[in-house]
């Protein structure tokens, strides 16, 4: 083992001791996109304990581009993003504990899914998550560091709890649907998820090898087309505002009324639908009922359905995304008639 992390271990910001401090310490990754294809590689090749990947999503022909853990091979199988990360990293270092996890990240099952964190990622593509994640490791004091992309422009920013500004400090309440882009309408391009997501690594390696005072201050705004790094100071956010997390203390996206049960994937075209109470759906027995009016394929992790002008993609826990709509009373309407509530 020792060679492996020789040339961490000379650096003089690490050594052996932050080394040691790495190997005992699990990060969470929410979101295995652009963004979190980078920062999982080069975190799991920096040897943690153990690294959580939590994806909602499967991968699709217009990833490949820029999520430099996939390739045409995980399309053909239909794995989602969670599975085809953790299989590819764990060929990259076999000592450390890779998890993955499909599901969509939300009030019931964040407990479960980040616990024993030290820190949290960010990769996901969504102010909902983003606000969920937030208000939990400000309540449990965890540090997490936001990432966000898009066009050849990308935000960074490490979020400390009582120590600097939240994100619902930066943003009092969530951006309208619409008005923020997504890379599925505004595009984008590979350089900059890998800028941001770099950073954010580097960020996580000071955090897990406790060197705080190294930490990036403030919002770092990166635009790789028009040349401009900028530095956004938030010192003096947090006295300004009257934060509902983290000077209230209400954590009102931890709780289960906040989250919509329905989501629609803005750009994408298509809605998420959950289960109410997450049931165990037999995949199997699913695809020869759907078998009668579509194509079917499955595997262990999802089923496809082509039915129509529509896509149908079922998890085993009951959630489905379903592409060809942005309606969510269409999308709720195919899904109580063909896998039913
Ligand atoms: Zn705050």
């Amino acid at each position: 083992m020792s060679e492996r992390y020789a040339r961490q271990e000379l650096f003089y910001g690490i050594g052996r001791q932050g080394q040691k401090l790495l190997q005992e310490k699990t990060a969470v990754l929410v979101g295995c996109g652009a963004l979190g294809c980078t920062s999982a590689n080069l975190l799991v090749r920096a040897g943690l304990k153990r690294l959580r990947i939590v994806d909602r999503d499967y991968i699709e022909e217009s990833n490949l581009q820029r999520q430099s853990l996939f390739d045409e091979e995980d399309i053909h199988k239909n794995l989602p993003k969670a599975i085809a990360a953790q299989r590819k990293l764990q060929k990259v270092n076999s000592h450390i504990q890779i998890e993955s996890v499909i599901a969509d990240l939300n009030p019931s099952n964040i407990e479960t899914l980040l616990i024993n964190a030290h820190i949290v990622v960010d990769g996901t593509d969504n102010f909902e998550t983003r606000f969920l994640i937030n208000d939990y490791c400000v309540k449990n004091g965890i540090p997490w560091i936001y990432g966000a992309c898009i066009g050849s422009t990308g935000l960074t920013m490490n979020i400390i709890p009582s120590k600097t500004p939240c994100l619902r400090c930066m943003l009092e309440e969530i951006p309208p649907f619409g008005t923020t882009g997504t890379c599925d309408t505004e595009g984008i391009i590979a350089p900059i998820a890998s800028m941001i997501a770099s950073v954010q690594a580097a960020e996580a390696l000071k955090i897990l090898t406790d060197n705080f005072d190294t930490l990036s201050k403030g919002l770092l705004k990166v635009d790789l087309w028009r040349n401009e790094i900028k530095k956004l100071q938030v010192d003096d956010i947090k006295e300004k505002a009257n934060c509902m997390t983290c000077k209230q203390h209400q954590y009102e996206f931890l709780s289960n009324d906040a989250y919509s049960m329905t989501t629609s994937l803005c750009g994408r075209n298509a809605v998420q639908i959950l289960h109410p109470n997450g049931s165990k759906l037999d995949l199997a027995t699913l695809a020869s009922r759907l078998k009668k009016a579509g194509d079917v394929s499955f595997n262990s992790f999802l089923l496809r359905a082509k039915i129509d002008k529509y896509e149908l993609t079922v998890f085993p826990d009951g959630r489905s995304i379903i592409s060809g709509t942005n309606d969510a009373s269409v999308a709720k309407g195919l899904y109580s008639k063909y896998i039913g509530m």
